[in-house]
């Protein structure tokens, strides 16, 4: 049914369903059933709205994602090591509406919280009893002088998958031999934390077989990361000289960019860079903020146990855009939490207590093929945050089969992970 438009409650209860203009499917749903929208169909919003249907099969689940075809960040950083196709991280919501939700390609650019209602960039809206915030991240390009979306064009970030990582790799692959690649990598908090790491290792795998004289250089707003030992350990061994990283209390932060000259500025010195892989400090997805469900830091407040914002009633948020303590913001973490935040909403709208999530997470980091390895952790509300209550990292001193064979894991987990949210 078309809406043109704002719903009343009174709508809702003669069971007056409401779904966009751009519906492409239109499951029937019970009269009278709760209605739950999703923002946000990457994993944490995919996983809720499929688990939502799955657990009660008479609520109305809509996904608002503009994109019909949903491209993935985790193996991104092979697609720019030249390694693997950016078609093979493509993944389509065709399966999410054959298990009956319905799909709206649209772009959210309101939420009335007080009329539960969410406004489409169509114009139409779409009530909601329940909506799950699921945007993922936006760069926050005022936190970076000289770095806009327009510099992105130039200088990618290639922190959403898409055409920032096709940028990214044709920028590596027409680079001189000899060039210097920067990655500029900003302060916690941020999307996927040792990534920017992994990319700097198959980075280097591709310039070391094709461009030897290149060289790589990190310049981080941190002096420590995930994993740490392990990629240099890794580094030493197969890219020796190739990567310097520049840590925070050695002058590693970048404070500016200049996009006329390449050059990437920190408080210690200025590096021209052949190719500027500059990863700005970012925020949850725009709509959050628009939601008023982002507090001052840009990412939201939610309760760990129901993921009910702490600022807006009957909003959940999930995945990267929310404030969850020790857990690092992952594709496992955002998928496990859109499937808790599914069960918790069914069991409230049965008038049940929620049940207390206990969160799997596993993350692989593969420096070359056939070399991975991981952190893997599970994570338990506690203090009104999620903490660490088993967390296991891969040894650093570990024989080439246990990389070998992590890097085969990383593969099932990604082709698990992507058949259990879009297939
Ligand atoms: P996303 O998956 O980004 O989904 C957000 C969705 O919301 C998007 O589809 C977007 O189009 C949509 N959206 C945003 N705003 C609106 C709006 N207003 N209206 C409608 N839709 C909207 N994680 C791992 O677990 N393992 C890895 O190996 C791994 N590797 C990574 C490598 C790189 C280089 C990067 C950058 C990230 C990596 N990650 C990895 C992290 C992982 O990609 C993210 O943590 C995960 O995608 C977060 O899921 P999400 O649902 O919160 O956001």
């Amino acid at each position: 049914m078309v809406v043109t438009r704002l719903q009343t409650r009174r709508d809702v209860v003669r069971g007056a369903a409401v779904v966009a203009a751009t519906t492409l499917a239109c499951p029937s749903f019970a009269q009278g059933s709760a209605r739950v929208a999703v923002i946000g169909g990457g994993f944490g919003g995919a996983a809720c709205a499929r688990a939502l249907r799955r657990l009660d099969p008479k609520l109305q689940v809509t996904l608002i994602e503009p994109n019909k075809t949903f491209t993935a960040c985790p193996f991104s950083n092979e697609v720019i090591a030249g390694l693997r196709e950016l078609s093979e991280q493509q993944f389509t919501y065709d399966r999410t509406a054959a298990d009956g939700v319905a799909i709206v390609a649209q772009v959210a650019a309101k939420v009335d919280a007080q009329a539960r209602m969410v406004g489409l960039a169509d114009g139409s809206t779409l009530a909601y009893d329940r909506l799950v915030l699921a945007p993922g991240i936006d760069m926050h390009f005022d936190a970076l002088p000289g770095y806009d979306e327009a510099t992105s064009a130039k200088m990618p970030h290639a922190w959403k998958a898409g055409e920032q990582t096709a940028l990214l790799r044709r920028q590596i692959e027409a680079m001189d031999d000899g060039g210097l690649v920067v990655i500029a990598v900003p302060a916690a908090p941020l999307r996927c934390p040792p990534a920017p790491y992994e990319r700097a290792s198959l980075i280097a795998h591709y310039l070391k077989a094709n461009k030897p004289r290149s060289k790589i250089l990190v310049l981080d707003a941190k002096d420590n990361y995930s994993q740490q030992k392990l990629f240099e350990s890794a580094w030493k061994e197969l890219y020796p000289g190739m990567i310097e990283r520049i840590g925070l209390s050695q002058g590693g932060r970048v404070t500016s960019v200049n996009l006329a000259t390449n050059e990437i500025v920190t408080d210690f010195g200025n590096y021209t860079a052949a190719v500027a892989n500059v990863i700005p400090p970012q925020k949850a997805g725009r709509i959050a903020e628009i939601a008023g469900a982002a507090d001052r830091t840009g990412w939201c407040p939610i309760d760990p146990v129901t993921f009910a914002s702490k600022l807006v009633p009957n909003i959940h948020v999930v995945g990267d855009a929310a404030i969850s303590g020790g857990i690092p913001k992952s594709a496992s973490a955002a998928s496990a939490q859109g499937k808790a935040c599914a069960a918790s909403i069914v069991n409230a709208l049965a008038g049940k207590p929620a049940d207390t999530p206990r969160l799997n997470g596993a993350c692989y980091n593969t420096v070359a093929p056939g070399y991975a390895f991981s952190l893997r952790g599970i994570y338990q509300p506690k203090d009104d945050q999620y903490a660490e209550a088993e967390v296991t990292t891969s040894p650093v001193d570990a024989p080439r089969e246990l990389r070998q064979r992590e890097a085969e894991q990383a593969l099932d987990w990604f082709k698990s992970i992507t058949v259990d949210t879009f297939g």
